[in-house]
């Protein structure tokens, strides 16, 4: 196969691990990078070669493009997986790794930009016949009657959001006209000081929506499939928590409509790499808010339904094969849920790092562990709190939750506070257990 031979990891902990593992099967050599405070990863300790880019802070390693780019160079890597966060979904990163002469795991630079930006990622998916939330069709102006139009035309409540916002920043809600101009402006002002960007839209606010989002793969040459949905609604503070695929309760035909709409979105915008099409879905229907162009934290719910190991299909893709199956090659079996794992502290969610004296990691038939921790291993506090993602798998969704109970109660990490007793409350959790809660279920039962 004429595949990628060496690939540089520009990422840490589990997903780190992942892309390594991914790499191992296929034969291919792996370079880790790391801080000065992650010395000790355990895909460090497995990579063929290992570079240090840089002190702990991430601005100083893992956000740090010129280190980054001479570890390639020094090593004579031929690819570079971004993984998730850091540098995975920045346009100028994907740029400047191709124009070093390396291959980018991902999508083109252009692509990231215009799915960075929500007006035009919108647009993009308007035209290209994917559902979205009756809105503004474009950037507000300083035309507040056209403004006030607009919203009337909608309908309130309304949310206005920052093209350029992420991580849930850069929103606000508005519940009636006498608010509309000032939040407009409020809003403009915080995104142009957050994220160099005063351009906002509106949308309409949706009360009680689930977040589900649907998986693709595309080859960038014409060739573009669905790996089903996920839903991810249980979240805090637009965090999510505890995932599973399929989505519950959705009809078949509305499923399966809006996962070919992103199929057909992806050829028309040359799609290439693994993707998520996220969506509010909201009384049986679907309304598209952004697209992620990497792989994602969740992703290992979707390989347990299909089969299909994603990472693995990166690769491929990234070394221009195309892609091995048609749709109707993936069969849908089973269903899957995953608990994050962080290290925090279960009932404030403040942060826990320090050092694991102790670490069991459940097993059994349909659990699977993704995860870099290791008795004597020590969570730095610079990063995000992921520490172990638990994974189940059944022939239906009572088995897999059963079995993610049991894993649960398996877990042990000492030393350090995890937030592994929400998780066991939340698979005991009634409304839970019968499947569809909102995006605004979990916050509301932390408060209740
Ligand atoms: P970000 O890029 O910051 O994650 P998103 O557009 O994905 O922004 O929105 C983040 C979250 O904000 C959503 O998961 C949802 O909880 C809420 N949200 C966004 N748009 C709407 C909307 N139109 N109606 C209701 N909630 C929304």
């Amino acid at each position: 196969m004429p595949i990628l031979n060496k690939v540089l990891i520009a990422n840490r902990g589990e997903i780190a691990l992942r892309v390594l593992r991914a790499c191992k099967e296929l034969e291919i050599k792996t370079i880790a990078v790391h801080s000065k405070a992650d010395r000790e990863l355990k895909h460090v300790l497995l990579a063929d070669e290992a570079v240090c880019i840089g002190a702990a802070p991430s601005t100083d390693s893992y956000l740090n493009v010129p280190a980054i780019i001479s570890a390639a160079e020094v090593t004579r890597a031929n690819a570079i997986h971004p993984g998730y966060g850091f540098l995975a979904e920045n346009a100028d990163f994907a740029d400047q790794v191709e124009k070093s002469g390396f291959t980018f795991i991902g999508p083109t630079a252009d692509t990231i930009r215009l799915m960075g930006d929500k007006v035009s990622a919108i647009a993009a998916m308007k035209k290209a016949g994917v559902p979205t939330v009756p809105g503004s069709d474009g950037p507000l102006t300083d035309n507040t009657e056209r403004t006030f139009e607009v919203a009337r035309g909608i309908g309130y409540p309304i949310i206005i959001k920052a093209a350029a916002g992420g991580g849930g920043r850069g929103m606000r809600v508005v519940h009636n006209e006498a608010a509309l101009i000032n939040s407009v402006q409020v809003t403009q002002a915080e995104a142009a000081a957050a994220f160099g960007s005063d351009v906002v839209y509106l949308e309409k606010f949706l009360q009680k929506p689930r977040h589900v989002e649907i998986q693709i793969l595309a080859d960038g040459q014409g060739n573009a499939i669905h790996l089903g949905d996920r839903d991810c609604s249980l979240q805090r503070r637009h965090q999510k928590v505890l995932e599973e695929a399929p989505a519950p309760g959705i009809p078949d035909d509305v499923r399966e409509a809006v996962a070919e709409s992103c199929v057909n979105a992806c050829i028309d915008i040359g799609y290439r790499g693994a993707g998520t099409f996220e969506f509010l879905y909201e009384e049986g229907g679907f309304y598209f808010i952004e697209m992620n162009t990497r792989i994602q934290v969740e992703h290992p719910v979707t390989e347990m339904i299909t089969g299909i190991d994603i990472v693995k299909e990166q690769l491929r893709i990234a070394s221009g094969m195309p892609l091995s199956f048609a749709q109707n090659d993936v069969k849908f079996h089973g269903h899957s849920f995953e608990c994050r794992i962080n290290a925090e502290d279960s009932q404030n969610f403040l942060p826990s790092p320090g050092k694991v004296t102790t670490f069991h990691a459940p097993g059994g038939l349909g659990v699977r562990v993704d995860s870099h921790l290791y008795d004597g291993y020590t969570v730095p506090p610079f990063y995000d709190s992921l520490i172990a993602k638990i994974i189940s798998f059944g022939e239906n969704r009572e088995v897999a939750l059963a079995r993610m109970r049991g894993a649960l109660d398996e877990l042990v990490v000492e030393g350090i506070r995890t937030n592994t007793p929400l998780h066991q409350d939340l698979v005991r959790d009634r409304a839970f257990q019968a499947g569809g809660v909102s995006i605004h279920y979990l916050e509301s039962k932390l408060e209740g």
